[in-house]
């Protein structure tokens, strides 16, 4: 399978240009090390030209009603599902993931643009019972201008849509500096941009390996209104800190440390499905991902055989491989990070039950791995593994599983399987996290707010509640009647 050179972007794509002069990089393809493409490689420079071509498309876009923006962005989405195929082939070959999920990650990131171009029509303003009677007091809804963003490779698509489709549906102008492993995914989408009629300077990327000069612009123009991240938390932790300096708004969705609780009245076949697809999605590689599975004391055993029974059934290989479920690791030195932790962990007591070694294929593919005999404060279990890694902690009551849960800075995604109704409930609101998945492994879904608590994070994304980062409230005092 190639890539359809109609989508493919070698370079940054400015005020509706294409600019491929200078350096190059390499995109590489982490399941065999080859080259994909060259991209040229932005500067800081080209992130200012980028704010500038944003803020000079902004009075006319913000102009235009929510239903023409929402028109155009329909076939921005109309697009991506037609090349929903292309746009899986791209992922897989600069990510790595399976192509089924490449796919299901290309509808997924579509979703946001059909959802927030429906959303741009109902940002309803309000009017208020004024406190005397020659006045009228309201409020109106504005878009809040310049968005600039930055984003990860392990979802190179819909991370991007989730913060672009919201900004643009609410009269915002964008720029996306998308991570520089996984740069073609966000061209591609670029491409069909230009083609879906999106305006010269609305949508802008940036492909860089600058990061860091790139995000100092981004986070330090007086002209940004809004920074969204998307990222580690140590990365959005300082960038938090360069935001303060112009007071921007922020959006952050950091790291996790995502507990799967089994408690002893679950249905355990449903929990074993449910474990295998939050632990095992994209290797392991997402801030949702379960990292760390806490099973009671007497169903323990038994709910280890059937995971293990199940973790067996999965394919380690190339994405485009017909049958793979799990792909390689973004690079190397992820996996070097990832055994580390394993055998500092084992030296710490944690048992192998299956894996824990690099995979037999080389490079950065690795064997899914259970671990057993874990404790909370075992490397594998405190850190995000963001790798095939399921650690198991054995617990007694409800009480100490809902401690050991809480136990980390992290409050993103939390999942728990349990039919006593009492239980659900009293779980579902001890748990310190933005999102609670109950007798469920997969919460993700557009019409959700997805976000974190705690250092996972600031806002959130999807939903209703989406477009509200992208929208600045205005009161307005009538006076004189
Ligand atoms: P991950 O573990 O997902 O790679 P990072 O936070 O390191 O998490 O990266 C997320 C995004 O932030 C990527 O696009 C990366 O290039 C970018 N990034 C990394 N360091 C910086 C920085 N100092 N300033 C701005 N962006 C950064």
């Amino acid at each position: 399978m190639t890539i359809n050179s109609n989508l493919l972007g070698l370079g940054s794509f400015v005020d509706g240009q294409w600019v491929q002069a200078g350096p190059k990089f390499s995109v590489t393809n982490p399941a065999t090390g080859e080259e994909i493409a060259k991209v040229s490689d932005a500067d800081a420079q080209l992130a200012e030209q980028a704010i500038a071509a944003a803020k000079k498309a902004l009075p006319a876009w913000r102009a235009k009603s929510a239903g023409e923006r929402a028109s155009i962005l329909r076939k921005w989405f109309n697009l991506m599902m037609e090349h929903q195929h292309d746009l899986g082939v791209i992922m897989t070959l600069e990510q790595g993931k399976p192509l089924a999920e490449a796919k299901g990650e290309v509808a997924y990131g579509a979703s946001f643009v059909e959802w927030f171009a429906e959303e741009g029509k109902r940002i309803y303003g309000e009017t208020i019972p004024a406190p005397s009677g020659d006045k009228r007091l309201m409020v109106i809804k504005q878009p809040v201008g310049v968005v600039a963003s930055i984003t990860p490779w392990n979802f190179p698509s819909s991370m991007i849509t989730r913060k672009a489709a919201p900004a643009l549906a609410a009269g915002c102008t964008f720029i996306i500096r998308p991570s520089e492993l996984t740069p073609l995914s966000a061209t591609a989408l670029a491409k069909l941009a230009e083609q879906a009629g999106i305006p010269a300077g609305v949508f802008n990327v940036i492909v860089g390996t600058d990061a860091k000069g790139i995000g100092e612009v981004f986070t330090q123009h007086p002209d940004v209104a809004k920074f969204s991240f998307t990222g580690s938390t140590a990365v959005g932790k300082q960038l938090i800190a360069q935001s303060a300096s112009t007071v921007k708004k922020v959006s952050m969705e950091l790291g996790g440390n995502a507990p799967f609780i089994v408690f002893d009245d679950a249905d355990l076949d449903a929990a074993v499905k449910g474990a295998m697809a939050s632990k095992y999605r994209n290797a392991g590689q997402t801030c949702v991902c379960a990292n760390r599975i806490l099973v009671q004391e007497s169903i323990h055993d038994a709910f280890v055989e059937k995971f293990q029974a199940a973790v067996a059934e999965l394919k380690v290989g190339h994405g485009l491989e017909d049958g793979t479920t799990i792909g390689p690791l973004i690079h190397e030195k992820a996996l070097q990070n990832i055994h580390k932790r394993i055998e500092e962990s084992v030296a710490q007591g944690a048992k192998v039950r299956v894996g824990g070694q690099p995979h037999e294929r080389g490079g950065s593919f690795y064997t899914p791995t259970i671990l057993t005999d874990v404790s909370n404060d075992m490397p594998i279990a405190s850190q995000e593994i963001f790798g095939p890694v399921a650690p198991i902690i054995k617990f007694k009551t409800e009480a100490e599983a809902i401690a050991i849960a809480n136990d980390t800075d992290f409050g993103l995604a939390a999942y728990f399987y349990a039919r006593d109704i009492g239980r659900v409930w009293r779980v579902s609101e001890g748990l310190e996290y933005g999102m609670v998945g109950i007798n469920e492994g997969i919460l993700s879904n557009v019409a959700a707010p997805f976000g974190g608590m705690k250092s996972s994070g600031l806002g959130r994304e999807g939903s209703r509640h989406g477009i509200e980062e992208y929208i600045e409230m205005k009161y307005l005092c009538l006076g004189g009647i």
